[in-house]
């Protein structure tokens, strides 16, 4: 039974109840919820921010099957819009706490739950640099997203920092808004899919292999970086007014520690197969739960994750052994 209304105050108020609560409205979580919906299981997604999760920051998407080159804000809108047509996406609610039991109780910023299930899609976040400089100069020249703070740099010289697919993506679309750009990578050779390296290539982008940023220079705003060479050792400035940091994410995993889910070392929820975590009834899919960090598959696990809980919910015939 769902109990409807929301309470702008969520101490007095009765908990609205659900098969699964979905928490994350990333590729994931949007999945999760277009299928445990047409399971029929009587779910909801919450989402601190807005749907679309990470995807959201990235300039462009050239390997989601159907879409040959789609902006992932634009990608993400079209997810969100179809989920929405099964689902209710609670947009702007933090889940602050949930505890286990007979059920799951959930606190957000503006309400309560109780669930029979859960599924975590709550995704990764930025890893930071740990340079001197960062945390002082962040949002005054040091960003995490391209797509966002960008256009800020137009003409301008900026450095991106890393080797992976989100550090060639965001070089290529900062040439394209006509930044100046210089990619800083920390080995020999980028990691990011051969793809992404040819289109580097072909722009004749700047690239500064074996080298690291050591502090990023400025006061008020960012000025420069100073590089060190890791073959010979040396040290330099290069004056720049961006810095685009790209070197990973790390899993938002806090609420799968405090439900005590086992987690790989670098903190991913660790699943099997099935999208099923340590613990019965809850189960994590998308970047939280590590493997191939594509929207492709976060989709999948999204979608076998809302199937494990309907079969663990249901027990339906065909599973009856
Ligand atoms: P990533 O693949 O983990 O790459 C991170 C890069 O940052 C690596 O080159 C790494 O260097 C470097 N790095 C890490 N820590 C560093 C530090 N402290 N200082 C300097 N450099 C550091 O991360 P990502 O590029 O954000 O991608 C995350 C996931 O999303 C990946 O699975 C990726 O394939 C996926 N993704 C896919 C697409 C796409 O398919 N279009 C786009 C974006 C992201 P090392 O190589 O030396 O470790």
């Amino acid at each position: 039974m769902t109990i409807e209304g929301v309470s702008s105050d969520s101490s007095d108020i009765s908990p609205q109840e659900f098969d699964v609560v979905i928490i994350g409205a990333g590729p994931a979580g949007l999945a999760a919820g277009i299928y445990a919906k047409r399971a029929g299981l009587n779910c909801i997604i919450l989402e601190k921010g807005v749907p679309g999760g990470q995807v959201l920051t990235s300039p462009m998407i050239e390997n989601y099957p159907g879409f040959p080159e789609i902006e992932g804000m634009k990608l993400m809108d079209i997810m969100a819009e179809h989920a929405r047509r099964y689902v209710d996406i609670r947009e702007g609610e933090d889940v602050l706490r949930v505890r286990s039991g007979e059920r799951f109780q959930l606190s957000t910023t503006s309400s309560k739950y109780v669930s029979r299930a859960l599924i975590l899609a709550t995704g990764a976040t930025h890893r930071k640099l740990g340079a001197p400089g960062e945390d002082k100069l962040a949002g005054r020249g040091v960003s995490y997203c391209a797509t966002c703070d960008g256009f800020f740099y137009k003409t301008k010289e900026v450095v991106v920092i890393g080797g992976g697919n989100t550090a060639l993506t965001d070089a290529l679309y900062l040439h394209s808004i006509d930044c100046k750009v210089t990619i800083i990578h920390r080995r020999g050779s980028f990691r990011a899919d051969k793809h992404l390296q040819d289109s580097i290539a072909e722009r004749n982008i700047q690239m500064l292999f074996d080298t690291v940023v050591e502090e990023i220079l400025g006061e008020n705003g960012v000025t420069g970086v100073k590089l060190r060479d890791l073959k010979t050792g040396v040290t330099q400035d290069m004056v720049v007014s961006g810095v685009f940091v790209a070197i990973g994410e790390i899993p938002s995993s806090q609420l799968a520690s405090e439900l005590g889910l086992n987690q790989d070392p670098g903190g991913f929820i660790i699943v099997d197969q099935s999208f099923r975590t340590s613990v019965p009834f809850i189960y994590a899919a998308g970047d939280v739960s590590g493997g191939i960090r594509q929207i492709v598959a976060a989709v999948h696990g999204g979608a076998a994750a809302a199937l494990s809980c309907f079969e663990d919910l249901v027990n339906p015939y065909y599973r009856k052994t």
